[in-house]
């Protein structure tokens, strides 16, 4: 039987992927916590295996709790399939190992999540498939730097921690005229804000730990594009490296997931406010946001995304001592790595998420020592402005 499609995404959000009536009525998809499945005979186990039938055979190769969440997040990104892993790296590394082998070549936006960039070293260095790096501001630039080796473009757009942006759809036609296939880090955006496959981009990678999970209780990733690429993941990376994700977990982002417009339109409008008021602030130096006219890629936010985001950066007039000052005299504003909970977190850069990146090629990437990462939560705006306005007036 096909399951009825939704067209407008909050109603995606809620019940896309799921049919009570096939699960005795039940509102809320049950978890399936079982590591095997049962065959009525040795013959059905014979043609499950064969792939003569369909049906469920061993929690690594498929889970209903899982599948469910698996056809939202598909139809969520505009992709016909999707797979589900247990954190965000087994999710990028599942999708980078899969689709290269020794000899090819990987270019990325010119910057990567820190543990991204550890795995992509790793490849080159254990099994000889290379990468570089490229800012992709215009088309000749990534023209000039597509290698004849060349099988993927990677990229992230919004760039952590500087907030510069890639323009995917100018990636997405050079990458097409190539025929290279582009995958797209798409965790700070969320499905909400921008939709890497509608702009021509292939594989899109998403940490759920962030925006979709959105609670700060659950670690997990997702990957999603064409049948043929996850069907390649499915069978190699996924089934046989095995970093799956647990039913529960899958249950936590089905629960996530269906606030996720409603909580990124609240992101979203605590950040404008904080950006503004920040901008004005005479202890702060600079602000990294896509919403403000005088962004770099200001235009690009405006063509790409629903929205500017949820993540500030900011600069204070200063140094380290100033950042660590600041982020001590905090009262209400945590301090701590990851983003897209409802709790405001804030970190540095410098001595955290970045901090065994060399401080040279830190201060090239504009990571200097007061600049500090804010992941607007849900809290009241101001409540965020008291405590932020309360901290500065004691550096
Ligand atoms: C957090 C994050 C990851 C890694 O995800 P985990 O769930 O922590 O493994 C990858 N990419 C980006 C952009 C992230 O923020």
């Amino acid at each position: 039987m096909e399951r009825k499609k939704f067209v407008n995404f909050e109603t995606k959000l809620i019940h896309e992927g799921y049919d009570a009536e096939q699960y005795c009525g039940s509102l809320i998809p049950p978890i399936f916590q079982t590591s095997t499945f049962t065959f009525e005979t040795a013959q059905q186990g014979e043609r499950r295996f064969t792939n003569e039938e369909e049906g469920y055979i061993y929690s690594r190769l498929g889970n209903p709790t899982v599948n469910i969440l698996e056809e939202r997040m598909a139809a969520l990104e505009y992709g016909e399939a999707a797979l589900c892993f247990s954190s965000g790296m087994a999710a990028v590394s599942a999708t980078l190992i899969a689709l290269t082998k020794t000899g090819d070549h990987i270019l990325c936006s010119q910057g990567v999540y820190g543990c991204t960039f550890g795995l992509l070293q790793m490849m080159k260095e254990k099994y000889g498939i290379s990468h570089d790096f490229s800012s992709m501001e215009t088309k000749a630039q990534l023209l000039e730097a597509i290698k004849p080796e060349t099988v993927y473009i990677y990229v992230e757009t919004p760039i952590n921690p500087t907030m510069k942006l890639v323009d995917l759809q100018m990636v997405a036609e050079v990458a097409k005229e190539r025929g290279i296939p582009v995958v797209v880090d798409n965790t700070f955006c969320s499905p909400y804000l921008q939709n890497p496959i509608s702009l021509g981009c292939d594989v899109v990678v998403h940490s759920a730990t962030k925006y979709i999970g959105g609670h700060g209780d659950v670690i997990a990733g997702v990957v999603i594009g064409n049948k043929e690429f996850m069907k390649k993941i499915a069978m190699t990376t996924q089934k046989d490296v095995g970093g799956i994700i647990s039913p529960f977990d899958a249950w936590l982002l089905l629960r996530g997931l269906k606030s996720l417009a409603v909580r990124m339109d609240r992101h979203c409008d605590n950040a404008e406010k904080l950006a503004d008021y920040l901008l004005s602030h005479l202890k702060v130096r600079e602000v990294y946001y896509p919403g403000h006219t005088h962004h770099s890629d200001f235009a690009i936010a405006e063509k790409q995304m629903k929205k500017p985001g949820g993540m500030i950066s900011f600069s204070l007039k200063g140094d380290k001592e100033t950042a660590q000052t600041f982020m001590n005299e905090l009262k209400l504003i945590k301090i701590a790595v990851s983003l897209g909970d409802a709790e405001t977190l804030i970190q540095h850069p410098a001595t955290m998420t970045h901090a065994v990146v060399p401080k040279e090629s830190r201060e090239k990437m504009g990571i200097d020592d007061a600049l500090l990462r804010l992941s607007v939560g849900l809290e009241s705006w101001e409540d965020l402005r008291d405590d932020i306005e309360q901290a500065l007036e004691k550096v």
